[in-house]
């Protein structure tokens, strides 16, 4: 009997792969017109070209994201640079500096202080132990405490990471990003993004990965009821699930993200990026025709308007990159749902893979994978999500 995947977006890509790798038919079931979900990519007409529906970061220690990538044949796809160096700029103090991480697992850029945050002390790094060593319910910046560290590196990683406000963020997830990544050492922290797309990297490949084995994959099919009896993985948004199977608990509060791109062809041939603080915009990416923006945990920004906040941002655009530039033609992207908001209570309502009703198992970034909703969280949940349909067929 095939095994019946709903939704197709990385979770159910993963999960469609994990099960064709081990044998099985599958059918995958999508209800929009493309596979992808909210990693995605199009062309814009506005802009006249192919973007990321948002701009994506992941680091070389996302170990699954990276087995899935070679499973379809499209690690080479991804690019970055050899050192995990992270260029930051504050636009209070128009002061750039770029925390440059060691490769190997001894921390010892952490007492150099020309590669650590300028403006901390050695002692201060303590924070990133206590955020390994988090327990349900610590909240990220009570955990870590105000200071240089904290203003300069660990908000803006935490913001980014869970998309939701430190003050009321989970830090276990947080804690679990820095164990798979930081913690191993530089060489698992190198900054990594797809080079042409997100479609290009995680989703194309795998479609055509899966056709040539005989996998079945229907688009622009919305499921409205699970099939009885049917070995089914329901790789779908948490309140989706809920309608499908109303006996679950699942995450019902969002954050949003909001991502700007700006046409210009005055970007580098290489593709780079800034983190920023003190003001709208928090990551830069500097591509050869389109510089996009990140915003994360945007809901706090929802009163502003999309033309306010595109000339707030393209005037920080210019501060970090210190020039004066007139205002190109630009998209702002705002997903309204973009993650689930990150906090203890909401982690508490994450099911894990196996649901209540026998033969259906659960994919997504919401579920109980212990990282916060990443692509790394979601490519995990469908192997998970695999595993745990075979172990009842
Ligand atoms: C703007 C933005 C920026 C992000 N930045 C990063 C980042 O930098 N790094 C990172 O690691 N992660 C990032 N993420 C998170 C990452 O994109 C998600 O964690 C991941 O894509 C979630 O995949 P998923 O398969 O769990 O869910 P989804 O992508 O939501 O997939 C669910 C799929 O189910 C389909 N569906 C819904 N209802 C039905 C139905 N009834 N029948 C059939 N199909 C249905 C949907 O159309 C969708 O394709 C970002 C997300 C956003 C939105």
């Amino acid at each position: 009997m095939k095994i019946q995947i709903i939704g197709a977006g990385l979770a159910g890509l993963s999960a469609a792969c994990a099960l064709t790798e081990a044998g099985h038919q599958i059918m995958l079931s999508e209800a929009a017109p493309q596979a992808g979900g909210r990693a995605r990519s199009y062309f814009d007409k506005q802009l006249g070209c192919r973007i990321d529906n948002g701009n994506h970061l992941l680091l070389s220690g996302n170990k699954d994201a990276l087995r899935y990538l070679r499973r379809i044949g499209a690690e080479h796809t991804l690019t970055g640079p050899d050192e995990a160096n992270f260029p930051f700029h504050d636009l209070k103090t128009n002061r750039g500096w770029t925390l440059r991480l060691n490769h190997g697992r001894i921390p010892w850029w952490i007492a150099a202080p020309s590669r650590r945050v300028p403006g901390t002390r050695l002692a201060d790094y303590l924070a990133l132990k206590r955020l390994l060593q988090a327990r349900p319910g610590d909240l990220v910046e009570p955990l870590v405490g105000h200071g240089p560290l904290y203003e300069r590196l660990l908000e803006p990683l935490a913001i980014a990471a869970l998309n939701t406000m430190p003050d009321i963020a989970a830090a276990q997830p947080l804690g679990a990003v820095l164990a798979e990544t930081v913690e191993r050492g530089g060489f698992a922290a190198l900054p990594r993004w797809a080079r042409l797309g997100l479609s290009e990297s995680f989703v194309d490949p795998a479609l055509a990965w899966l056709q040539q084995r005989g996998a079945e994959l229907r688009f622009g099919e919305r499921v409205t009821h699970l099939p009885p009896n049917q070995p089914t993985i329901l790789a779908v948004p948490p309140w989706v699930a809920k309608e499908l199977m109303p006996e679950l608990d699942v995450p019902d509060a969002f954050e949003s993200i909001c991502n700007l791109h700006f046409k210009t062809p005055r970007g580098p041939a290489e593709a780079t990026f800034h983190g920023v603080i003190g003001g709208l915009t928090e990551w830069i990416f500097l591509r050869e025709t389109v510089i996009s923006v990140t915003i994360s945990a945007a809901n706090r920004h929802a009163h502003l308007g999309q033309e306010a906040i595109a000339a707030q941002v393209w005037q920080e655009v210019c501060q970090v990159l210190g020039q004066t530039l007139k205002l190109p033609p630009y998209r702002v992207l705002w997903e309204k749902r973009a993650t689930f908001a990150c906090t203890p209570a909401q982690l508490a309502k994450r099911p894990g893979p196996r649901s209540p009703r026998p033969l259906v198992a659960l994919a997504g970034d919401w579920t109980d994978t212990g990282l916060p909703a990443t692509i790394e969280g979601a490519i995990r949940s469908g192997e998970a999500a695999a595993k745990a349909l075979l172990s009842q067929i």
